[in-house]
């Protein structure tokens, strides 16, 4: 069985979108009523997913893929826990429907209410419901709910501990992954994605985090940013600070996805990466779409390139890791 960790909804119907672009010009202008979510009929969700990520996912022979809304439209920046909530709850209600309606192919993942320097507590709401009501498996967690100003504390600080806590009892991983950034310093996709990887993997490297939280899975997506890339980098740094082993000791809590777009980028991710700490992603319909003129391969097509490379242990990357990660996957009647 093959599992992609991590896969966007960024298809979802139009009238979705008009709901979110109704809720920002509400937030400029609010002499109107607050912006209710629209009736999306199933056969339109159905169409937006069989026509896209199922009919890729089955054309690279996928079996399931992790399914989240699109995280460049979580939009964390906009300061309002109410309009924050709204938009959380419609998004993982399609979400949700998606994953209902094809059970065998789509498991959710959540995005929470997040504002720049809020409380957690609607976060930690959000979560539940979406767990325990909804069956979902994960949440995708922003470091950065500022889109790029990096107004928050570093994800080992207690400001982030509700949600951890949340995270053990129920028993799932978050995907550490930011929106749209407001920084014109950044793009979204080329920039701001790959910093919060690495910048997160730092502020874990120099805090103490699972010390607190044994439990506590984090995945880091785009194959971990520059970390690996650059892990000699992280093990000269822990004995800088005192800490020989820490890179290594952190790979018991993080997980790195292959959402890499080039063989040899996957080439590094295998060789420097433990493989159970190495889960199989595609991130599509995401960033980047289309084939490499070159190869002639779809740049997201990762498992063309994972395929290629000699004596991997296969099975394990591809469903094995998720599994332990996201342990709700195998739950019964799940
Ligand atoms: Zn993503």
């Amino acid at each position: 069985m093959i599992i992609d960790c991590h896969g966007h909804y960024t298809t979802a119907p139009p009238a979705h979108q008009a709901f979110r672009d109704a809720q920002l010009a509400w937030v400029s202008d609010r002499s109107g009523p607050v912006p209710q979510r629209p009736d999306i009929p199933d056969a339109d969700i159905r169409a937006s997913i069989e026509d896209n990520q199922l009919r890729v996912l089955r054309e690279r022979g996928g079996d399931l893929m992790i399914f989240s809304a699109r995280a460049s439209s979580m939009g964390h920046h906009v300061p309002d826990p109410g309009i924050a909530r709204d938009w959380a709850r419609a998004c993982n209600d399609l979400t949700a429907r998606v994953a209902a309606m094809f059970p065998e192919h789509f498991a959710a993942v959540c995005q929470l209410p997040q504002t720049p320097g809020g409380g957690l507590d609607d976060a930690v709401e959000e979560l539940r419901r979406c767990v325990e009501e909804l069956g979902f498996v994960g949440c995708n967690l922003n470091p950065d709910p500022s889109g790029g100003w990096w107004t928050s504390p570093p994800l080992t600080d207690r400001y982030w501990f509700p949600v951890y806590e949340a995270m053990v009892a129920l028993d799932v991983p978050a995907m550490v992954h930011v929106s749209t950034t407001t920084n014109p310093a950044f793009h979204d996709l080329g920039a701001h994605y790959l910093n919060a990887d690495t910048t997160v993997f730092m502020q874990l490297l120099t805090g103490d985090l699972f010390a607190t939280f044994g439990e506590l899975r984090l995945v880091i997506p785009h194959g971990g940013g520059a970390v690996p890339y650059h892990w000699g980098r992280y093990q000269g740094l822990a004995n800088r600070i005192g800490r020989p082993g820490r890179a290594t000791e952190l790979l018991r809590n993080v997980f790195f996805d292959t959402a890499v777009y080039h063989q040899p980028g996957i080439d590094l991710l295998t060789r420097v990466i433990p493989t159970e700490n190495i889960l199989f992603a595609s991130e599509m319909l995401g960033a980047v779409r289309g084939a490499d003129p070159v190869t002639g391969i779809d740049f997201d097509d990762t498992k063309r390139y994972l395929d290629a490379v000699p004596g991997l242990d296969l099975p394990q990357i591809y469903e094995h890791n998720a599994r332990r990660v996201y342990p709700r996957l195998t739950r019964p009647g799940s």
